[in-house]
């Protein structure tokens, strides 16, 4: 199955839930990144949960940021994700490998570590971007994820991200999410029954490997509950707004002398975009252009030396 978003409501409304397969995405991170097992399933179930956060919000523009920052071997996780489907994101230590977990799964919790924080930043594209942090749960993700809904946005939610990846690569890769709105916040009885049969899943990717689309997975969930699936699935992939011409925007902060320094030295610059891995070179020409712009600049230029971001 493509990789897609589906949504789905039920109980008159007082429940939503979201779909998303995204197992070429998954895959496409792996190799760009040089993802190991542990760090795609890390990065995997992110970038599956900031898909599902970025689809509750309503205007096109709006992205959704996940910063997970535990104690583990794997250092930071960061991705961005968008009401429209678009997601990419990295891990600051792609080569780091662990031994299975008891449950002899990947340890995801071990490398993301136990303590830390998840940070969420919504942006609607216009103001200040809210943002909530709260402490790490397991380091496992889905629990965070699902503990930052509960805590921060004070919505009741059932959470299930997974990936599977082998020798071969991902083989499958999404999540789940059910939300009981407002109008059904108080109803025990509702949150309750979601939760447990959101636990009697073993996960999400065994059901992907058993050829479950999402609408299978919401029938199975939700068909007795007045299960209404929306018949539009949306496409979701892994893309990054990285460009030659927001390095050359970047480089420009470095200013004059460190870019004279950069032609006589280097004879040009490199640049790598930490989401996506994309190279970029910037030759001895761009820069001496960057240079007499600069100079051609009236407006005192503020340098953020250590802070490049593109
Ligand atoms: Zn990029």
């Amino acid at each position: 199955m493509a990789d897609q978003l589906i949504r789905a409501t039920a109980a008159n409304g007082g429940i939503r839930a979201v779909g998303v397969i995204t197992t070429r995405l998954t895959e496409e991170a792996r190799q760009r990144h040089k993802l190991s097992y542990v760090a795609t399933a890390a990065l995997g179930r992110t970038m599956a949960s900031g898909l599902l956060l970025a689809s509750s919000m309503k205007r096109a523009e709006s992205r959704v940021n996940i910063r997970i920052k535990g104690d583990g071997p794997l250092g930071g996780i960061l991705v961005d994700a968008g009401l429209n489907g678009t997601v990419r994101g990295y891990v600051d230590h792609p080569e780091v490998e662990l031994p299975p977990n008891a449950l002899g799964k990947l340890d995801v919790g071990g490398a993301v570590g136990h303590n830390g924080y998840v940070r969420v930043v919504r942006d609607v594209g216009y103001g200040y971007p809210y943002t909530s942090t709260v402490e790490l749960v397991s380091g496992e993700i889905g629990d965070d994820i699902t503990h930052y809904l509960a805590t921060s946005e004070q919505t009741p939610s059932a959470l299930i991200v997974g990936v599977f990846v082998d020798k071969q690569g991902v083989q499958a890769a999404g999540g789940l999410l059910l939300q009981v709105l407002p109008k059904a916040a108080t109803d025990e009885e509702l949150i309750a029954q979601l939760e447990s049969r959101v636990q009697t899943l073993s996960g999400f990717t065994p059901l992907l490997r058993q050829n479950k689309t999402l609408p299978d997975i919401f029938q199975n969930l939700l068909g007795d509950m007045g299960l209404v699936i929306l018949p539009e699935s949306q496409l979701v992939r892994f893309d990054c707004s990285c460009s030659f011409e927001r390095v050359l925007d970047a480089l420009k902060m470095f200013g004059t002398e460190e870019l004279q320094d950069m032609i006589h030295k280097d004879n040009g610059a490199e640049a790598k975009c930490e989401f996506c891995g994309e190279m970029y070179q910037a030759n001895s020409e761009h820069l001496a252009q960057l240079i007499e712009d600069l100079q051609l600049q009236t407006q005192p230029l503020e340098i953020h030396k250590n802070s490049i971001l593109f």
